[in-house]
C-alpha cells in the first residue's frame, strides 16, 4: 500500500523520503517524528513514529504543512545489513522456525517496508552475538500474528519440528507472537513427545525497531540455553524481569501471558520456571524434574486435534442456555472456568436464582449424552479441587471432570484427547492421563510469591 497521489506529490516537492524526520503542522497542532511507510488505513493520512516509539496518523489536507527536520539520527534504527557467514562445525546447530508476530516484524528503514528477518544472515546481522553461540538455520513456517493461529498451525509446526530433528539439529527455536504463545507451547508439549533436543518458543513484546525491544535478549538467552544446558523438551523463553538481565525458561504446559505490555509478561503458573538464563550463557536451574536431551532418542509426533471444543467462563449472570447453544453447535468437549476451587451457580437460593438448578440439570444431561465436561479455575493461580465443598461434590457426582491444569492447557488437552478417538470414554482416559506434566498434583506455592 502507498500514500495518496496528493501526499506523494507533496513529499516529492519537499524532497522528503520515508524514514526522514519531519515536522507536521495542522490547525494549531504540531508533531514531529519519523515518516513511516504506509502499510494500512486511509492512503490520505500521514503516519509518523513519535519519539516514544508509537505511531500516529494525521489526515492530509490543504491545511497540513510538512517539512523535513534534523531529528535525532542517533535514535534512528540502522537498516539491516546482511553479511555472509560460514557455519562453524565446533558449534551446535539451531533451527529457527519463524511463525511471525512482533518478534519477526521490523521496519526496514532502507526501503521503508515492513519486513521480517528472513534469512539466517539477516538474523546474524541484526544480533551478531548469535553467531558466537551457534550455527543457525532459518525456516519460515508462517508469517502471522499469533491470535490468528488455529490447531492446524500447531500440527504443521509439530511436523516441521520432526523434519528438523531428523536432520540432526541440536535445538529448535520457534519465534512466535506472544498472545497465544502459551497455547502453542501447551499444544506442542502434547504433540511432540520424547523430543531428543530442546524446543524453545520465543517472542517479544516490543518490536525490534524500538529501543526497548526484548527480541534480541530473548533470542540470545534461548540460543545460550540450547548451547549450554542439558535440557530436552518444550519450553517458553521470555524476559524474567523488566530489565535486560535474564530470561526464564517456562514449562510449556504451565505458563501464561499475564500482562498486555510488560516485557516480563510470561509467568510460570503453580510451578517454578525450569531455569534462569542470562544472555552471557550463565544458566541456573531452579528445578531438576526436566527431561534431558539425548540426540539418540526418537520423537513421537501426535498431531491430532478435534476443534469441537469450548471454553466457558462462569460469571454472576451465567445461564444454562449458553450450554444448550454449544450442544446445538455439536461440541464434543467443554472446559468450564469455574470460580475459586471450581464452583458454578447451581443452587436455587431465592427468586433471583431460580434458573441455577437448570444449569445443574443441563450439565448432568450433557454429560450423560457423552459430552466431556471438565472444570478448571478462573483463579490464575491454584488448581480446582472438587472434593472440598458440598457444591463441588455435586458437580463431581454428575461426572464433571476435575482438570488440574490452566484453563488454556485444559482446553488444548481436551481437543487433543478428542482428536484421538470418536469414543468419549476413551478420550476421557487420555484427557485424565498426564502426558507432559500438564496435570498438576502438587502446586508449588513459591510460584505465587
Ligand atoms: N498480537 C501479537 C501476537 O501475538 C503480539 C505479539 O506478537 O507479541 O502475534
Amino acid at each position: 500500500m502507498d500514500y495518496s497521489k496528493e501526499i506523494l506529490g507533496e513529499l516529492k516537492k519537499k524532497g522528503i523520503k520515508i524514514s526522514d524526520y519531519v515536522i507536521i503542522e495542522k490547525n494549531e497542532q504540531k508533531i514531529s517524528g519519523m515518516l513511516m511507510p504506509k502499510s494500512q488505513g486511509s492512503p490520505n493520512s500521514l503516519i509518523v513514529k513519535l519519539e516514544n516509539g508509537y505511531n500516529t496518523g494525521i489526515d492530509f489536507d490543504k491545511n497540513t504543512k510538512i517539512k523535513k527536520s534534523k531529528g535525532n539520527d542517533e535514535k534512528k534504527p540502522k537498516p539491516v545489513k546482511t553479511e555472509k557467514y560460514k557455519p562453524d562445525p565446533s558449534k551446535p546447530t539451531i533451527t529457527i522456525l519463524s511463525t511471525g508476530g512482533t518478534i519477526a516484524s521490523r521496519i526496514d528503514y532502507s526501503t521503508g517496508g515492513v519486513t521480517g528477518l528472513e534469512t539466517a544472515e539477516e538474523i546474524i546481522s541484526a544480533i551478531p552475538e548469535l553467531k558466537d553461540i551457534a550455527n543457525l538455520k532459518l525456516r519460515q513456517v508462517f508469517q502471522m500474528m499469533s491470535e490468528d493461529m488455529e490447531p492446524y498451525h500447531w500440527m504443521t509446526l509439530a511436523k516441521k519440528i520432526d523434519d528438523e530433528i531428523s536432520t540432526g539439529v541440536d535445538g529448535i527455536i520457534i519465534t512466535h507472537g506472544t498472545d497465544t504463545m502459551h497455547c502453542t507451547s501447551a499444544a506442542l508439549s502434547l504433540m511432540v513427545q520424547n523430543s531428543p533436543v530442546p524446543i524453545l518458543i520465543v517472542g517479544s513484546q516490543r518490536s525490534s525497531d524500538r529501543g526497548s525491544s526484548d527480541a534480541a535478549m530473548n533470542l540470545l538467552c534461548a540460543a545460550q540455553f540450547i548451547a549450554k544446558s542439558d535440557f530436552g523438551g518444550v519450553a517458553v523463553c521470555m524476559h524474567g524481569s523488566t530489565e535486560d538481565k535474564f530470561c526464564f525458561i517456562h514449562q510449556g504446559t504451565q505458563v501464561r501471558k499475564m500482562h498486555t505490555s510488560r516485557r516480563d509478561a510470561f509467568k510460570s503458573i503453580d510451578v517454578l520456571p525450569y531455569a534462569k538464563v542470562e544472555p552471557d550463557g550463565t544458566v541456573e536451574f531452579l528445578r531438576s524434574d526436566y527431561t534431558k536431551k539425548d540426540k539418540k532418542r526418537k520423537p513421537h509426533i501426535v498431531d491430532r486435534f478435534d476443534r469441537n471444543i469450548a471454553l466457558i467462563k462462569s460469571h454472576t449472570c451465567f445461564n444454562y442456555k449458553v450450554l444448550e447453544f454449544y450442544e446445538q453447535q455439536g461440541m464434543r468437549g467443554i472446559v468450564l472456568e469455574g470460580t475459586g476451587l471450581g464452583h458454578l451457580p447451581i443452587r436455587d437460593m431465592d427468586d433471583y436464582t431460580k434458573h441455577h438448578k437448570l444449569l445443574y440439570d443441563t450439565l448432568a444431561r450433557l454429560v450423560k449424552k457423552g459430552i466431556l465436561i471438565g472444570m478448571a479455575s478462573q483463579c490464575p493461580y491454584g488448581k480446582v479441587n472438587l472434593n472440598v465443598y458440598t457444591n463441588l461434590r455435586l458437580l463431581k457426582d454428575i461426572g464433571i471432570l476435575e482438570l488440574r491444569m490452566t484453563p488454556d492447557t485444559a482446553l488444548i488437552k481436551m481437543g487433543w484427547a478428542l482428536g484421538h478417538t470418536k469414543n468419549s470414554e476413551d478420550a476421557k482416559k487420555i484427557l485424565l492421563t498426564n502426558v507432559a506434566g500438564e496435570i498438576l498434583d502438587h502446586v508449588d506455592i513459591q510460584a505465587y510469591e
